[in-house]
C-alpha cells in the first residue's frame, strides 16, 4: 500500500504525530518549514533534524505522489505544461504562465470531471476521482521548487485545471489553508482564484467562510436554455438560483465576482447574449473575461472573430460593466483554458 502523502497532513495533525513518536512538538514546526520554505522534497535534505528522525520520516511518508510524464512549452516560451501521474495511474495537467512579473500556476483539483460541460476537454473524459489536499498541494510545491531554482517564486494560483474545485470542497480548501499558513508558505489569499461552474450550495457554503480568496464563475450564456445546452449543471442550479447565491455572496463578503465567457462564434456571442448577460449584474461589483473559445477534440463550435469580441465587449462596457478579453495563452499545447485532458487519460471513465 502507498505510504500516506506527507503534504495531506496540517500542521497539528503533525504535532499529534510527532507527539506519538515521543519527539518534541517544535520539530514539527522544524519539518513545516523544511517542506513549505526551504521546499525540500526528500527526507535526506531535512539536515534541521536528526538523521534517526528523518529516516523515520521516509518510512512512514511519501514525499512524492506526481511523476511528471511530459513537460511541454509554448512557443512563446510562455506557458509549460506538466503531465502527471499519480500513484493509482490517474493523470492530471498543470500549467505555468509566465507574464510580465507574474507567474501564475493552474492547478488540478480533480482527474477530470463530472460537469460535462461540452466545450471542454476535461468536461469531454469524464470524472477519475478527486485529488487530496496533498495531492493538490504538491503541484503548487513542484513549480515552486522549479522557480526557486530560477531565483523565482509562485504568484498566483488559479484553479482553473481540471475539475470543478466546488465538488471536491473539503480537499480544495484544506490545500489552499496549507499553502496560505503564515509558517509555511504563506501566500496570502488573494493569491488564489477558486473558478466554479456554479454549484449554487457550495457558493453559499464558501460565502460563509468570508474568505479572501477571489471567485470566479464559468457563466458562458445568459439564459437557462442556451446556457443548460453547454453546461449540464445549469439543470440543477438554474441561472436565477445562482445569482441570488452570488448576489448573497457579494453582500456578505464585498468581493468582486470574476465572470468567465468563452466566446463561441454565433452561439454565445451575440449582442442580444450581451445584452442579458448586462441585465443580469446591476449592482453586483463584477469583472467579466472573455475569452475566444478554445479548440477541443469533441466540439464542433468555433472561437469567436477578435471583431465579435470586442462588439461583445464594448456592449458590456456602454452597460458600465468592466470586460477583458483574455489572450488564448498556451493553445499550441493544449494548455488553454479548458484544454486540459491527457488524451491516453486512464483516469477517464469513458474508457
Ligand atoms: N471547473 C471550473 C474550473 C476549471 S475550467 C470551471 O468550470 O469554472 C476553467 C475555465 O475554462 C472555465 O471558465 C471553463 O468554462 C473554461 N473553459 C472550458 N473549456 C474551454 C474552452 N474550450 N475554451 C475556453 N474556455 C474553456
Ligand atoms: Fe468541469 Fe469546468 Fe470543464 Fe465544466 S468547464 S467540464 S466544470 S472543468
Amino acid at each position: 500500500m502507498d505510504k500516506p502523502l506527507i503534504y495531506d497532513v496540517d500542521l497539528p495533525n503533525l504535532l499529534g504525530i510527532l507527539q506519538s513518536w515521543g519527539e518534541p512538538t517544535f520539530r514539527a514546526q522544524q519539518i513545516w518549514k523544511g517542506i513549505y520554505q526551504s521546499l525540500w522534497q526528500k527526507p535526506e535534505e531535512f539536515t534541521n533534524i536528526p538523521k534517526a528522525l528523518r529516516d523515520k520520516l521516509g518510512t512512514h511518508f511519501s514525499f512524492n505522489h506526481l511523476r511528471s510524464v511530459t513537460a511541454s512549452n509554448s512557443t512563446d516560451g510562455e506557458t509549460q505544461k506538466i503531465l502527471f501521474e499519480l500513484p493509482d495511474g490517474r493523470w492530471i495537467e498543470t500549467v505555468r504562465m509566465q507574464y510580465a512579473k507574474r507567474r501564475t500556476l493552474c492547478i488540478s483539483t480533480q482527474s477530470g470531471c463530472a460537469m460535462g460541460c461540452t466545450f471542454c476537454a476535461t468536461g469531454q473524459m469524464g470524472f477519475g476521482r478527486n485529488l487530496s489536499s496533498g495531492e493538490i498541494v504538491e503541484q503548487v510545491l513542484y513549480y515552486a521548487r522549479k522557480l526557486a531554482t530560477e531565483g523565482d517564486r509562485v504568484s498566483n494560483i488559479v484553479l482553473m485545471g481540471m475539475g470543478e474545485p466546488f465538488h471536491n470542497y473539503e480537499n480544495v480548501m484544506a490545500a489552499i489553508a496549507r499553502l496560505n499558513h503564515p509558517q509555511g508558505m504563506n501566500m496570502g489569499a488573494r493569491r488564489f482564484t477558486i473558478s466554479t461552474v456554479g454549484l449554487v450550495p457550495a457558493i453559499r457554503r464558501f460565502t460563509q467562510e468570508n474568505s479572501q480568496v477571489n471567485l470566479a464563475v464559468s457563466l458562458h450564456a445568459a439564459d437557462d436554455d442556451l446556457r443548460a445546452s453547454m453546461l449540464p449543471v445549469n439543470k440543477r442550479y438554474p441561472i436565477a438560483d445562482l445569482m441570488s447565491a452570488l448576489r448573497d455572496y457579494a453582500e456578505t463578503t464585498r468581493r468582486r465576482i470574476t465572470f468567465e465567457w468563452a466566446l463561441i462564434q454565433g452561439v454565445n456571442d451575440t449582442p442580444e447574449q450581451a445584452g442579458k448577460l448586462a441585465d443580469l449584474l446591476p449592482g453586483l461589483l463584477t469583472h467579466v473575461n472573455v475569452i475566444p473559445l478554445n479548440p477541443t477534440e469533441g466540439f464542433k463550435g468555433q472561437a469567436t472573430s477578435r471583431d465579435r469580441a470586442r462588439q461583445f465587449q464594448a456592449i458590456l462596457e456602454s452597460r458600465g460593466i468592466p470586460c477583458t478579453i483574455r489572450v488564448r495563452r498556451g493553445i499550441d499545447i493544449q494548455a488553454g483554458c479548458g484544454q486540459l485532458a491527457s488524451h491516453q487519460n486512464p483516469g477517464s471513465s469513458n474508457q
